[in-house]
């Protein structure tokens, strides 16, 4: 059976003299006339492991001149090295698992995070997208243990869904019609009473609605799932399928749910610390001067919350040249956000309270008439990470705000139904989370905090 090199380094006396075989992947190998240095990474952990090889070594020949990438199986003897690591190996049977062809694609030390997208297949075998996995991967149990010790329950949304949640009309279609010859109506339009669901469909860009009736049934829930959006957008920060977490809350207003988010932000950055220390050592070094001071920081400090008008206040009097024009009713472009979070408080800062017409329609309606129990939680680096709110639970007020949007009301139905069966004050948020990642990791582009990214031109691999 073979031994993960995290559990070697995690507990290196235990180790010590004894006999243990490991399974992985040729970082570098230096070939000497009496014995070679292989260093392997076997994805367990940041670290790699080094192996002196003898040359009494069985299939010696062939092993030492193995290049970058070989997969190699080597039992060996634990033993303390003088080196930078407390052990290493020596290595008493290498064998081959697998061969590496001359164009394999991570040849040279260092290559650019533009080219590793593009060998997308063997990306993860190099430390920066390793690390970048694994801290995904204890965001992703963080995420579940927050909620969950909190009492929400874990739910899980259609993929598939008949309505545009967020009116954006950024949806992907799903069809099995022929898209040659569609069935017409009448009218000469296409008849999706024939398609598969007997009517339009469309990929969900979020699970809220359907998460709205389980809370106003089970309390607190979450889900955690894939979404898309078919949005045009060749940011650094968009992709066409990413992941979201979507907790929503019955008997919680905006203020309950800004706290919530705010809350989870530094459980993540407190889970990363705890788990891994190695990996944010690294992001730090390569990527972002300061990055675990900076997180600390965050983590042990209050959020700031202003309102939308107070930030447009801020932006007016700030002697800042932008390209789009502050102005009260219209929404902050991300170089505003970036001034708030990145430039005036140099923290995240929460933003509540922008006008309805900037909003979706689901959102609860302030007294003033003119704007919406709204929040965003915006980080600097990243922008925003978080978008929120308190749901119209007035039934008539959620009808009036269906039609000013100019949506169907027959299409929300259930929706509305939600407000007439034993309504309740209910709120909740999404947050992105490979946003999430991009903050936590200090990557500056989301491409490379996902495996396989899809984005407007690729869906490569
Ligand atoms: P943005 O203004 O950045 O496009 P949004 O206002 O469209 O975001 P919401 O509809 O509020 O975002 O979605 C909730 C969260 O999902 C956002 O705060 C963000 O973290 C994340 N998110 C939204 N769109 C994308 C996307 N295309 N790719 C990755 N994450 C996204
Ligand atoms: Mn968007």
């Amino acid at each position: 059976m073979r031994t993960l090199i995290k559990d070697l380094f995690l507990d290196s006396k235990k180790f010590l003299n004894k006999e243990v075989e490991i399974k992985g992947w040729v970082k570098s190998l230096r070939k000497s006339k009496a014995f070679s240095f292989v260093v392997i990474n076997d994805g367990s952990c940041f670290q790699d492991l080094q192996i002196i090889v003898d040359q009494d070594a069985p299939n010696y020949e062939e092993v030492s001149s193995s290049l970058t990438g070989t997969c190699m199986a080597i039992k060996g003897i634990i033993v303390e090295s003088g080196g930078r690591q407390p052990i290493e190996m020596q290595g008493k049977v290498p064998s081959i698992i697998g061969k590496v062809s001359e164009d394999y694609p991570l040849q040279k030390k260092k290559t650019s995070l533009e080219f590793l997208r593009e060998v997308a297949h063997v990306r993860a075998r190099t430390n920066t997208l390793s690390a970048v996995f694994r801290v995904r991967h204890h965001l992703a149990q963080a995420t579940h243990k927050f909620f969950s010790d909190l009492g929400y329950y874990y739910i899980h949304t259609p993929l598939i869904t008949a309505s545009d949640a967020e009116g954006a009309g950024e949806l992907f279609r799903v069809s099995t019609l022929d898209i040659k010859n569609p069935p017409k109506t009448d009218k000469g339009d296409i008849d999706f009473s024939k398609d598969y669901f007997e009517s339009e469909t469309f990929l969900t860009c979020t699970g809220q609605l359907q998460a709205e009736s389980l809370a106003l049934s089970m309390g607190g829930v979450y889900t955690f799932g894939p979404t898309f959006r078919s949005e045009n957008s060749h940011t650094s920060r968009h992709l066409s399928e990413f992941w979201m977490v979507e907790p929503e809350v019955a008997f919680a207003d905006l203020d309950d749910v800004a706290d919530l988010g705010a809350k989870y932000i530094q459980y993540l950055i407190q889970y990363a610390f705890e788990h891994c220390p190695d990996e944010l050592a690294f992001f730090e070094k390569q990527y972002q001067k300061d990055l675990q001071e900076t997180l600390k920081h965050v983590a042990e400090t209050d959020f700031k919350k202003i309102t939308y008008t107070e930030a447009v206040e801020i932006l007016i009097k700030s002697d800042k040249k932008f390209d789009f024009k502050v102005e009260w009713g219209s929404d902050l472009q991300t170089e505003h956000e970036r001034f708030l979070t990145e430039e005036h408080f140099k923290a995240p800062v929460i933003v509540t309270d922008y006008p309805k017409d900037i909003k979706a329609f689901y959102m609860k309606l302030n007294e003033d008439g003119k704007t919406v129990r709204a929040m965003d939680i915006l980080v600097p680096g990243v922008g925003e990470i978080i978008g929120g709110s308190q749901r119209e639970d007035d039934y008539e007020g959620l009808r009036n705000r269906i039609k000013e949007c100019g949506l169907d009301e027959k299409d929300y139905s259930w929706y509305l139904d939600l407000r007439k069966f034993g309504g309740a004050p209910h709120a909740g948020f999404g947050l992105g989370f490979e946003r999430a990642i991009m903050y936590i990791t200090g990557m500056s582009n989301i491409r490379d905090v996902i495996a396989f990214p899809r984005f407007p031109g690729n869906a490569s691999f």
